[in-house]
């Protein structure tokens, strides 16, 4: 008998309700003697550790996947035309570390169409092996061939740990896998770790608004699957001269009928490529207005750099998401971060507090964003931000 995931054999169950107690989502309940499950169910499998006959059960699909036969690291490259997203290489020496400490190989999923190259490259950041799937239908991103083809890998081979870049198509590949899969995946972490009592992922990531860090783990589903916003992690040096095996895969991809149609591709309007950046100057509530931003374009434009803001700026209207700076914006990781009437708060500073040198620039000596700065100067930016730019002109 089923309903939901979880599978109830009703020849087996006794109707002792160990289950019922155990359910931490009140999915399960007693129906003349016999466990029944609702839709309310996630397969967290906490009723599995406690049926005293094994009347429970998973689909077969995630059965498979469980451990021990799950092994390895895997990291899923991302391409577009042939060319890595910076995020798959910043993936890819996490999970270097991860398998290292695992002791188990680290393996790049390349998907696409003619992308051997990105192979050889993925190598070179690290991957020991390299799954390689080539196939026209694959030539640019859609989440019904990438998932079908990732799944089919997964399926055959059982990593233990899949690791995919937040980036929005990753975020997209990775909730179709695992809801596909009915894994666990913890999405846009921020520290990822091994368990060194059981050798699980542990993975870390804000939670309750960025108030707390949250560390999740999947003791039971398989893979572990997790996504890394971009900026997170350095890029590790690349090593040409490495050597490493490259497994070209067949896959079968869902019929042309049932894919969706990709009529063209339209570019953002307002293409802000902050995260690749290496010099933001970034606004904050302090600047008043969206004219504020006028010198902080000017000091930006002669440093050859970016222009970022705070949340409380966006939500003003005084420039648009694609500038937004933090936790529900854009992590950025650039040489010299300049905070203009910013004060600082921790959903801010989780997006920007890696970043080389940080200048802050704020009327408020107490000012959170002092703590974190390089250099702070007290002041009014509209005053302070064009004394910068003249200077700086000067020197030039
Ligand atoms: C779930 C959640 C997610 C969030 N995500 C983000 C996010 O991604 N990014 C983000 O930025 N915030 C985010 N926030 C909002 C965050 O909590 C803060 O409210 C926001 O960062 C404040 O922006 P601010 O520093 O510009 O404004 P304020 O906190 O109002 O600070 C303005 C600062 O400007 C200074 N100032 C005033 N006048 C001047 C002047 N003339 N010259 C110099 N300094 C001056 C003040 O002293 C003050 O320090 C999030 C909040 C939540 C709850």
């Amino acid at each position: 008998m089923s309903s939901g995931i979880l599978i109830i054999d009703k020849d087996l169950c006794i109707g002792c309700a160990a289950c019922v107690a155990a359910c931490p989502f009140g999915a399960l309940a007693m129906e003349q003697g016999v466990a029944t499950v609702d839709e309310r169910c996630t397969a967290c499998s906490a009723c599995l550790e406690v049926c005293p006959v094994e009347a429970l059960s998973l689909p077969t699909r995630q059965a498979d996947l469980q451990p021990p036969e799950a092994r390895g690291v895997w990291v899923w490259v991302e391409q577009a035309g042939g060319v890595a997203h910076g995020i798959s290489w910043e993936m890819m020496g996490q999970g270097r570390r991860l398998a290292d400490g695992l002791q188990v190989p680290l393996t790049a999923c390349v998907l696409g169409e003619r992308v051997r190259d990105l192979a050889m490259e993925a190598i070179a950041f690290g991957a020991e092996r390299v799954l390689l799937v080539e196939h026209p239908e694959l030539a640019r991103f859609r989440t019904e061939t990438y998932a079908a083809a990732l799944e089919q890998l997964i399926e055959q081979e059982r990593p233990e740990i899949l690791l995919l870049g937040a980036s929005s198509r990753g975020r997209d590949l990775a909730g179709s896998v695992a809801t596909s899969l009915h894994t666990g995946l913890t999405a846009d972490c921020t520290g990822l770790e091994i368990d060194p009592a059981n050798g699980r992922l542990l993975q870390t990531r804000p939670a309750y608004g960025g108030n707390i860090m949250a560390t999740i783990s999947t003791p039971v589903h398989r893979p572990q699957m997790a996504t890394v916003r971009h900026r997170v992690f350095a890029v590790p040096q690349p090593d040409y001269g490495r050597r490493g095996e490259i497994v070209p895969r067949e896959v079968t991809l869902p019929p042309a009928s049932l894919l969706s149609t990709v009529l063209s591709f339209v570019p953002a309007s307002d293409e802000v490529n902050l995260a690749e950046a290496r010099i933001i100057v970034s606004g904050g509530a302090g600047l008043g207005g969206p004219d504020g931003f006028a010198p902080l374009r000017e000091l930006a434009d002669l440093l050859g750099g970016a222009i970022g803001a705070s949340r409380a700026a966006v939500d003003s209207g005084w420039i648009p998401y694609a500038h937004q700076v933090g936790q529900t914006g854009r992590t950025v990781r650039p040489e010299l971060y300049i905070a203009c009437g910013i004060s600082g708060a921790i959903q801010h500073r989780a997006g920007m507090s890696t970043s080389r040198t940080i200048v802050a620039i704020n009327t408020d000596p107490h000012a959170p964003i002092f703590g974190l700065a390089t250099y702070g100067i007290v002041g009014d930016c509209q005053q302070v931000v064009p004394a910068l730019t003249r200077a700086l002109r000067a020197r030039l």
